[in-house]
């Protein structure tokens, strides 16, 4: 089978692995094509693509955008973008401004709880100075001994509804998608099973997502269920949508899917990475 993983994420934003790193665990781990989507930022591409020239795998630019969506956050990931492309780094620096700000919050959220130091605490495991995120507040509390791990950080505090959580107004979707595909890419709606979304709105998403010119659904993901992926296999071919598989790899440590090790896309589907592979 060809082994591909087309999300994963770097030091560049929230992985605890630098991209060179990154590059060589996949192509040891029998990656043969692989996507660097780091949130909102493509600064790890650059290294990425010097390390893949260095191992038996092919790399594909990417990345991925924070969405909000009536209220929902979702994250659309870009295949295929170009990073030099003006209008998506613009798109890109505006998201990563909205970060700063909400981290300010999040950082008087942690001082109305008596927790202090969160500023340089994240700030530490930010190890890009332009990308800072509820990972690194996360990574900040397990250090200090606050909680045991990544998951009860966000389970106790900054997680939905959670008292360091602060809502946040990220890009459009229509923004998201039209940064992408100007820049050459291919967008795909990451981890669709995580929205907390019932049936209408899940078909409404996918509706609109396809009208602003949407082209796949991360039908596998690390972070789904396993019932998930052949229900958005059956969406994908109602709606016209290719399919995509990432293990949303995050860190040796703390990801519960590695990479490489994704099961196979459901019969039927149309893989994006056709548009990849050649
Ligand atoms: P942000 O984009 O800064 O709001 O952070 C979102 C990131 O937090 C996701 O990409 C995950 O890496 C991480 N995350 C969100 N929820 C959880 C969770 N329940 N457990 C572990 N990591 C999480
Ligand atoms: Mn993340
Ligand atoms: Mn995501
Ligand atoms: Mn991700």
């Amino acid at each position: 089978m060809f082994n591909v993983d087309l999300h994963s994420h770097s030091t560049f934003s929230d992985g605890t692995l630098t991209p060179g790193e990154l590059v060589a665990r996949a192509a040891q781990r029998g990656v043969a094509l692989l996507a660097l989507t780091d949130h909102d930022d493509t600064g790890g591409l650059e290294a990425a693509r010097a390390a893949a020239a260095e191992h038996p795998i092919r790399l594909i630019d990417g990345v991925e955008i924070s969405v909000t969506w009536h209220g929902q956050t979702l994250h659309v990931v870009g295949l295929g973008v170009d990073p030099s492309n003006a209008a998506l780094q613009s798109g890109l620096a505006a998201t990563r401004g909205g970060r700063v700000d909400r981290a300010g919050k999040i950082i008087a959220a942690f001082e109305a709880l008596g927790i202090t130091g969160s500023r340089d605490g994240a700030q530490q495991f930010a190890s890009n100075p332009r990308l800072i995120g509820r990972t690194h507040f996360a990574r900040f509390l397990v250090r200090q001994g606050v909680v045991k791990d990544i998951k009860t950080a966000f389970k106790r505090f900054l997680g939905g509804g959670q008292p360091c959580y602060v809502p946040h107004q990220w890009a459009t979707l229509g923004a998201a998608v039209s940064w992408i595909n100007g820049s050459g890419g291919t967008a795909v709606l990451a981890h669709p099973g995580r929205y907390p979304l019932d049936t209408a709105q899940m078909r409404a998403l996918l509706a609109e997502f396809r009208d602003l010119g949407g082209t796949a659904l991360e039908v596998v993901s690390g972070s789904h269920r396993p019932h998930h992926s052949a229900a958005f296999a059956a969406h994908a071919r109602q709606f016209g949508f290719a399919a995509s598989a990432g293990s949303d790899f995050h860190s040796p440590q703390e990801s519960y899917h590695d990479l490489g090790s994704l099961p196979a896309l459901p019969p039927g589907c149309v893989p994006v990475w056709e548009r990849f592979s050649h």
